[in-house]
């Protein structure tokens, strides 16, 4: 027997395919802000987002009138016919959201059009209490609060995950929209602690930063432009320095809404094969800007998944524009391995350049530095930052520092070390070999560590995150990580000694653990590596230069443990070909 449903069922079975979880709330308020102009935006949740979900803005605010329509299904003010639509630039515009989150929560709005008269609405959950409008205090922007959501639809409740899941969750959706506004700043507060702040950065690729990399990460990633007709392409990638054995930290948006969209992914991967190893996958977004009218983003309740007219040309400019790009980071890298004189213009004007930068000569000291020590140095030894000036007072002799059959020659672009050693010119990546150099160290022998007088707190994402943490707490122990479980919070008491990551990355640092598998340790101790290491522009006295030197041109696998090569090298013969001299 067919039956019409009460009209507020078929509301509250209308709202929930809006708003199936805290997470989708996060994602239909942010809208809102962002479409308001909002520029510094912030997200509340309280347990989950199941108790309260809010986000604050400083956009544009509504007067009175409008905040008594704001929550009426097919209330917006962004559209006003299907014709609209086509053009619509806005990230909302079919009026449901606020109808849906008042149908399945308690919704309160506090807001103000100029910071001097403000209003606050309290509706739902349905129809259980009339709505009710006051008079308020509040800067000029909007605060939206979802407060006991699903407390009066039971069925619905039961699906949520846990707090910490569904927190996940929401986060996950601000990354989404913080990634293509770098031009705004976001907040995430998780149960009263402030877990996620990206200040304003002027590009997408530091937005891409801010969320996922380390500083000595973001070195290696890239941004890269195309256009074609009626729409363009920024590509934020990073180099195989940065590989990833999933797909996980890959993002494609279309007009600042994140997508799904399978092919622009694969048009990604295309793009970048015969510069990554085969197997591993790059990091990366592709923001694709399209003319409305060449596009549906009406197709998908949440506008997860969008119609291009022309998918092909979109799939094809990607692929084209990083082809182009890495061709040329592929020649360079080659360069690095295998000097052609005829061929690598660069290459030799580099090393020459370096040859005529030859300093006078200053005393050699003979002996291994001691800034090869194979714990996380301290940058002390012998090595000291730019812009202190070097410490020459040991000067004794008018002859070049040399050790071992090699001569140190100079140094060049605040990175490469020069060494002479018979009829052969090595350049050494000073942070690449340093790098390795500590990275069998590492490996040979038990990591110290030491406990944190302030441990640092963290949730995990769900239930696999748990399960990895618990299963593998000894193997972690041995990598000098200790953590420990309390009250559905996760504690890190002991880190290795000298580490200086941050909370927040070290957090993450240790969960991206479980997807490297059998390579738990490798990965573990690059990190460690990598952030011991010196640096670009980390100055090296010329005692530890030379032993750095001295120590990289003996490694058995001179490459760092991304893979690239620690150093190159000019013959005297490729030289001499160079200038013409035979
Ligand atoms: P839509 O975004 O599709 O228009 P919503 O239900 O999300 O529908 O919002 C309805 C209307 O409420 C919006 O069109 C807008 O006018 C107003 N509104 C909602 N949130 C905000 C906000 N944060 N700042 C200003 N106006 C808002
Ligand atoms: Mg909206």
């Amino acid at each position: 027997m067919i039956r019409l449903l009460p009209p507020e069922e078929a509301q509250k079975i209308a709202a929930g395919e809006v708003i199936d979880r805290p997470a989708a709330l996060v994602r239909e308020f942010l809208d809102n802000a962002i479409d308001a102009g909002g520029q510094q935006i912030e997200v509340l949740i309280e347990e989950g987002g199941g108790r309260r979900t809010e986000v604050i803005d400083d956009g544009v605010g509504m007067d009175r009138d409008d905040l008594e329509l704001c929550w009426l299904t097919h209330a917006t003010s962004k559209i006003r016919s299907l014709d609209d639509l086509a053009q619509a630039e806005t990230l909302g515009f079919r009026g449901e959201a606020l109808a849906a989150a008042a149908a399945v929560a308690r919704l309160e709005i506090l807001t103000s059009t100029d910071g001097r008269e403000a209003w606050q609405l309290e509706v739902g959950p349905g129809k259980s209490v009339p709505p009710r409008i006051e008079q308020a205090r509040r800067n000029r922007g909007t605060s939206v609060r979802a407060l006991g959501l699903f407390d009066t639809i039971p069925a619905r409740k039961r699906f949520l995950k846990r707090e910490g899941a569904e927190a996940g969750l929401c986060r996950q959706v601000l990354i989404d929209k913080a990634l293509v506004l770098p031009e705004r700043s976001f907040r995430f507060t998780q149960d009263g602690k402030l877990k996620t702040w990206l200040p304003v950065v002027p590009t997408l690729k530091e937005r891409f930063i801010q969320c996922f990399l380390n500083s000595m990460e973001g070195n290696f990633l890239h941004e890269i432009h195309g256009a074609g007709q009626g729409f363009s392409v920024t590509i934020v990638v990073g180099g195989p320095e940065l590989y990833r054995n999933d797909r996980r930290q890959q993002y494609v948006f279309a007009n600042r809404r994140r997508i799904q969209d399978y092919g622009l992914l694969q048009a990604l991967e295309y793009g970048v094969q015969g510069w990554f190893p085969n197997g591993v996958h790059p990091v990366g977004a592709v923001y694709v800007e399209i003319d409305p009218a060449l596009a549906d983003f009406n197709i998908h309740p949440a506008k997860r998944e969008v119609r291009f007219a022309d998918p092909g040309a979109i799939h094809h400019l990607i692929t084209q524009t990083l082809r182009e790009f890495t061709r040329h980071a592929v020649t360079h890298q080659m360069g690095n391995t295998a000097y052609q004189a005829e061929t690598n213009h660069h290459a030799a004007s580099l090393a020459l350049e370096a040859l005529l930068d030859q300093k006078p000569a200053f005393a050699p000291l003979p002996g291994r530095g001691a800034a090869m020590s194979a714990s996380l140095p301290e940058h002390s030894t012998g090595l000291e930052k730019r812009g202190s000036p070097p410490d020459r007072s040991f000067a004794v002799a008018e002859a070049s520092p040399s050790y071992g059959g090699i001569r140190l020659v100079g140094r060049v672009f605040d990175l490469f070390i020069l060494v002479e050693s018979g009829d052969k010119l090595f350049i050494i990546d000073q942070h690449a070999a340093h790098e390795r150099i500590l990275y069998d160290a590492f490996l040979s022998k038990p990591i110290p560590k030491q406990e944190l007088l302030v441990p640092i707190p963290f949730s995990t994402a769900g239930a696999d995150e748990d399960k990895f943490l618990i299963s593998h707490r000894e193997d972690l122990a041995n990598l000098g990580i200790i953590v420990e479980e309390g009250e559905g919070e996760w504690r890190i008491t002991a880190l290795p000694a000298n580490w200086k990551m941050g909370d927040a990355e070290t957090v993450r640092e240790i969960l991206d653990l479980r997807t490297s598998g059998e390579n738990m340790a490798e990965r573990w101790v690059a990190t460690l590596s990598c952030h011991a290491a010196i640096k670009d522009g980390d100055y090296l006295d010329d005692t530890s230069a030379l032993a750095l030197a001295e120590e990289a041109l003996r490694l058995p696998h001179p490459r760092c443990p991304h893979g690239r090569p620690v150093k190159t090298e000019l013959t005297k013969e490729n030289l001499y070909k160079a200038v013409r001299r035979l």
